[in-house]
């Protein structure tokens, strides 16, 4: 019998463990596994301190040591959030040992604070954002530029090389992978119509940080619609504005959710029933409740469309 078989240890604590299904991972083509959360925490501490510490000497450099918008990091559901989606700029720090981080910037436009960064610096791992070292938002261009560090990732899904562990099931993913165009076409108009929103909406409306809780009334919003609405954006691009009115326990509310609608040249046709139209593929650009009537007379702009579209 020989004295040892296949055994792995916790980079943090040490310890022996005897399968590889047992250690954690927060990156991939990393050797570094871990026996718990705790012990993945404890091992990079001293990253996050050193991170945070190199973050505080910047905003004390340049006046932001009190930003208010900082305060938006209290809620850990707002970071969870964003890091649902993709972010508008993703850069690569590799060190001479091929260690990876990778600086997400997503740019955002926020009701009382306007147009911002929403930063993380952070491993990946099956896809994800894997472990977050620094989360932080900005207003200031001058710190976000200080985030733009190492190689800008061209394609933010960067599908490829940090995600490859399950490149056969990408599935979801797919949808992801549109152009980098497209997508900053789809920020670009998610902008001019949250710009739009600010200013017509009133306080007493569903306020802005709950609107993640109404997500799930999307789908149904699209697939079965009270009213649809088009019209021309500043771009001229045409827009779909499906809409349908909702009930919980306290409160009757429309949802809305506006959509462009796709040059279509290789849509199959799958002929949906009474379209005499043909199809549409749409994508969807911002979707958000509002239990405010005015406000939904405003936003039920454009022409009522009659007829089902595809999406
Ligand atoms: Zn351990």
């Amino acid at each position: 019998m020989a004295i040892i078989g296949k055994f792995y240890y916790c980079s943090c604590c040490r310890k022996i463990i005897s399968s590889l299904q047992e250690l954690y991972f927060i990156e991939s083509n990393s050797f570094k596994g871990f026996c718990s959360e705790k012990c993945i925490e404890s091992f990079y501490q001293p990253i996050i301190d050193f991170l945070e510490s190199k973050e505080k000497m910047l905003r004390d450099k340049m006046g932001l040591s009190v930003e208010p918008c900082l305060k938006l990091l209290d809620d850990v559901q707002y970071i969870e959030n964003r890091l649902d989606g993709l972010p508008e700029e993703m850069w690569k720090i590799k060190n001479d040992l091929n260690e990876v981080l990778y600086a997400l910037i997503f740019h955002e436009i926020d009701k009382d604070f306007g147009k911002m960064f929403f930063i993380v610096i952070c491993n990946f791992y099956n896809k994800e954002p894997s472990f977050i070292h620094l989360a932080t938002v900005t207003t200031s261009m001058e710190l976000a530029q200080e985030f733009r560090v190492g190689d800008i990732v061209e394609n933010t899904h960067e599908g490829t090389d940090v995600r490859e562990q399950e490149e056969n099931n990408l599935g979801g993913t797919e949808d992801k992978l549109m152009n980098k165009e497209f997508i900053s076409l789809l920020e670009h108009k998610k902008a001019n119509i949250l710009a739009d929103i600010i200013e017509k909406r009133s306080s007493e409306d569903i306020p802005f940080e709950d609107f993640y809780k109404y997500d799930s009334c999307m789908k149904e919003s699209i697939e079965s619609p009270d009213e649809i609405y088009s019209f021309k954006d500043d771009d001229g691009d045409l827009i779909y504005n499906y809409i349908k009115a909702f009930e919980d326990e306290t409160k009757s509310y429309f949802y809305f959710t506006l959509c462009i609608v796709l040059a279509d040249d290789e849509n199959e046709n799958e002929n949906e029933n009474e379209n005499e139209n043909g199809s549409f593929n749409i994508a969807p650009i911002l979707s958000f409740p509002s239990i405010d009537g005015v406000f939904c007379k405003y936003f039920k702009k454009g022409t009522l469309v009659a007829g089902k579209i595809k999406n």
